[in-house]
């Protein structure tokens, strides 16, 4: 037996989003449900036509998908929520959307993010009783790749440990019973496969990488047992990824053929453990070489000497070479990137480039490094010439993150001598009102962008359209009775893509899609060099909002840690190190503003908690850096200038002292979804500085009515300190109607002026 390649899933989406344009199609019924079933036949195929092309010897089935597949296994097994009048049977795609994306008479299931990616799935609602299995998809998938093209694949399904911590609903005490419903279903699918002759399935149990007790691994160990004895010749490899496991001991005892570990987030621990307790004869080891997150070419020769130097433990007979995780997480092909710097494309690796780099890696392996000489070479001399490039190589930038010091993330008084120094310039009245950002990006404020961006209106015309927007809801706050205003974000589509375009080492693709949710994808900016300040990027819209009145208007930036957060970022720098570039190119914004009359400054942070590691032991070092990247952005500004803050989670009460520690004079808070919960924490914890506790909740076309908000506050204010709580709505009104809007402001006024006559 000879080492073999494997890929652990494939992107759904399609090199052009044809995946995405087919759902949207289907739900807006201008497709039938043939047609439609037809169109996404066609992309399985030949998503496993290209990687049996690129002769990746294990090819994932099973993991294409019509939405999420954590939603598909949950319909699998029958678990449809009550609301959805589901009565047994195969669950029609109607109840399929209607549970991803809610309809006329019951809400969507809940979506949340997928570890710590920007995928998002659809959370299964936990139901007592009896379950059936209501399709074998994985068999179906199989036997259509089998049949089709000759591909005996690898069915793919989330594993059974995983599946029930993602799921909501139980109670502890109802896991034994959860999993004794679970294990049929999983035995079944397993039994079907094994008659079929499939040789190897992929259970994904990605939550054995977060912090799970000894305890639980018991329980994994008896799920494991019984799905081993119900189907013994089936060679299940039990897949981990994004970081390293936590009890690998009991994990490589557990009675599988095989175990996937990733060898790039978790190289170190997931190498160590290897190296102190080896690693069982019996088994295969699945090598998670190439990154499945990023976006750059690996180093082959690097890989190649790891893999060599794990093989003193593990044959290498005995490996599967694959990537880190599922390709799900990266865009599909950079062929189609034309207008990129061809230093920057040529240093690029996209899925199907990974597949390409997977071939090398594994003849490398067979056939020895001699035979893939020259393109080792090759790839060696790729990343030596972005390594050398010039914008990776700004000396200004890297002096100036080295002369940081502990003075450079400090303000120049604290809080308490800050707060008087700001009393005394803006004279706000109690419980001042504002929002947080943006206002409607309406229909006609995204043509007008689309016209200048081809070049069929000029750059006056443009900018004078964004100056009538400004000037239209400048009026409009001012006659709705807010404190402090906002321009309204008119000019940005994006609030990193903004910024990302007008610093420097930013680079943006053309077709460099993935999957955030559902039929939604995005196009993360690559930071591929330095990052920059070239000249100011928000100084001509604030001061011209600013102009148009003697209220304050805050400047709105985007904060260093979310700007990485939703970027693809070079893999040569700690990210630490890329936060701090872009803190210091904000920090140049903020000085910028500053000098030009606009101290309110409202520096957005709403990514800052989804970049915590999976591991509760890692967050520390996480945070530090996150909170000192906010800090130096902030730091030079003056003692009466007013740094804001906004987050849109609600999630508090776990990072309560990092929070405290951004040392903003006001934070904003995304919590009308869970008020109760998130007041409760203030009710431990003090939080002495300026807040505001979103009174409505934006995502929501419904205009909040005067007394719930009056209610809001009032249940705020006897846990928060009046002189220090302000009044907003919950997140920006970006996606909302105009008149809606309107409506709902006008009511926080009210609410806000019954709540200052109590005082
Ligand atoms: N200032 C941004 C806005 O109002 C904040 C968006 C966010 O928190 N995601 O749109
Ligand atoms: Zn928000």
């Amino acid at each position: 037996m000879s080492v073999l390649s494997s890929n652990l899933g494939y992107p759904r989406i399609g090199e052009d989003r044809e995946w995405k344009r087919a759902l949207e199609s289907f739900w807006a019924g201008e497709l039938t449900e043939e047609q439609f079933e037809f169109e996404m036949k066609q992309l399985r195929l030949r998503h496993i036509q290209k990687q049996k092309e690129k002769q990746v010897n294990l090819i994932p089935v099973g993991d294409f998908t019509y939405y999420d597949q954590v939603l598909d296994l949950a319909v699998m097994f029958g678990l449809v929520p009550e609301r959805f009048n589901y009565e047994g049977g195969p669950v029609s795609l109607e109840t399929y959307y209607a549970m991803a994306r809610g309809n006329q008479d019951a809400v969507a299931c809940e979506m949340t993010k997928w570890f710590n990616t920007n995928y998002h799935y659809i959370v299964p609602e936990y139901k007592s009783g009896n379950l059936n299995l209501t399709e074998n998809k994985p068999l179906k998938a199989y036997r259509e790749a089998r049949d089709e093209l000759g591909v005996r694949g690898k069915p793919v399904l989330i594993g059974p440990y995983t599946f029930l911590k993602l799921s909501k609903g139980y109670e502890s005490h109802q896991i034994p019973e959860f999993i004794l419903q679970l294990l049929p279903l999983y035995t079944q699918i397993l039994v079907e496969l094994e008659q079929e002759g499939v040789e190897w399935v992929q259970l994904d149990e990605p939550i054995l990488v977060t912090s799970i007790t000894e305890e639980e691994m018991k329980t994994v160990a008896y799920i494991y047992e019984q799905l081993h004895e119900a189907a013994p010749k089936l060679k299940k490899l039990l897949q981990t990824y994004f970081d390293s496991v936590s009890h690998y001991e009991q994990l490589v005892e557990l009675p599988v053929q095989g175990i996937g570990l990733d060898f790039v987030h978790g190289k170190e621990q997931n190498t160590q453990a290897i190296e102190t307790h080896g690693f069982p004869e019996d088994k295969v080891l699945g090598v998670g070489l190439i990154n499945g997150r990023n976006i750059w070419k690996s180093n082959l020769s690097e890989k190649l000497a790891f893999v060599e130097s794990i093989a003193k433990h593990v044959s290498v007979e005995q490996m599967i070479i694959q990537p880190s995780s599922s390709l799900l997480h990266v865009p599909v092909t950079v062929t189609n990137e034309d207008k990129l710097d061809s230093t920057l494309k040529q240093a690029l690796s996209f899925a199907d480039e990974k597949l390409d780099e997977l071939k090398l890696l594994v003849d490398g392996i067979r056939l020895g490094k001699e035979a893939i000489r020259a393109q080792l070479e090759e790839a060696e001399s790729i990343l030596e010439t972005i390594a050398q490039a010039p914008f990776r190589n700004r000396v200004a930038v890297h002096e100036a993150v080295k002369s940081l010091d502990e003075k450079s993330s400090k303000r120049q008084h604290p809080f308490s001598e800050r707060r008087v120094a700001q009393q005394e310039r803006w004279n706000l009245p109690s419980l001042p009102i504002t929002t947080i950002g943006s206002f409607p990006q309406t229909a006609e404020v995204r043509q007008a962008r689309q016209k200048w961006r081809k070049g069929e209106s000029t750059t006056e015309q443009y900018e004078q359209f964004i100056q009538n927007e400004i000037k239209k809801w400048i009026e409009i706050q001012e006659e709705i009775g807010i404190d402090v205003l906002v321009h309204g974000e008119f000019e940005r589509t994006d609030m990193v893509e903004f910024f990302g375009e007008k610093l420097g080492g930013f680079a943006f693709t053309s077709k460099a899609w993935v999957q955030s949710y559902g039929s939604r994808c995005v196009r993360p900016p690559v930071i591929y060099g330095d990052v920059e300040f070239i000249e100011p990027m928000t100084v001509k819209e604030s001061v011209y909002a600013q102009s148009l009145t003697d209220k304050p208007v805050k400047g709105m930036l985007t904060g260093p840690t979310t700007i990485l957060n939703w970027s693809f970022v070079r893999d040569d720098l700690p990210r630490s190190q890329v936060a701090f570039q872009i803190a210091l190119a904000l920090r140049k914004e903020v000085e910028a503003l500053e000098s030009n009359g606009i101290q309110m400054i409202q520096v957005d942070e709403p990514a800052l908690r989804e970049g915590l590691p999976l591991k509760r032991s890692e967050w520390d070092e996480y945070l530090e850096w996150a909170v000192q990247a906010f800090r130096i952005s902030t730091a030079s500004a003056q003692d009466q200038t007013q740094i804001h803050t906004h987050m849109c989670y609600s999630e508090f009460k776990d990072i309560i002292d990092s929070i405290k520690a951004l040392d903003a004079d006001v934070i904003s808070i995304e919590t009308s979804r869970s008020h109760g919960e998130l007041i409760s924490s203030f009710e431990e914890h003090t939080y002495d500085q300026g807040i505001g506790l979103g009174v409505y909740d934006i995502h929501s076309p419904r205009v909040p009515r005067v007394e719930e908000m009056t209610k809001m506050i009032d249940r705020a204010l006897r846990v928060l300190d009046p002189a220090l709580f302000w009044v907003n709505p919950d997140c920006g009104l970006k996606t909302r109607g105009i008149e809606e809007t309107v409506v709902s402001l006008k009511n926080m006024v009210e609410a806000t002026d019954v709540a200052r006559n109590k005082l």
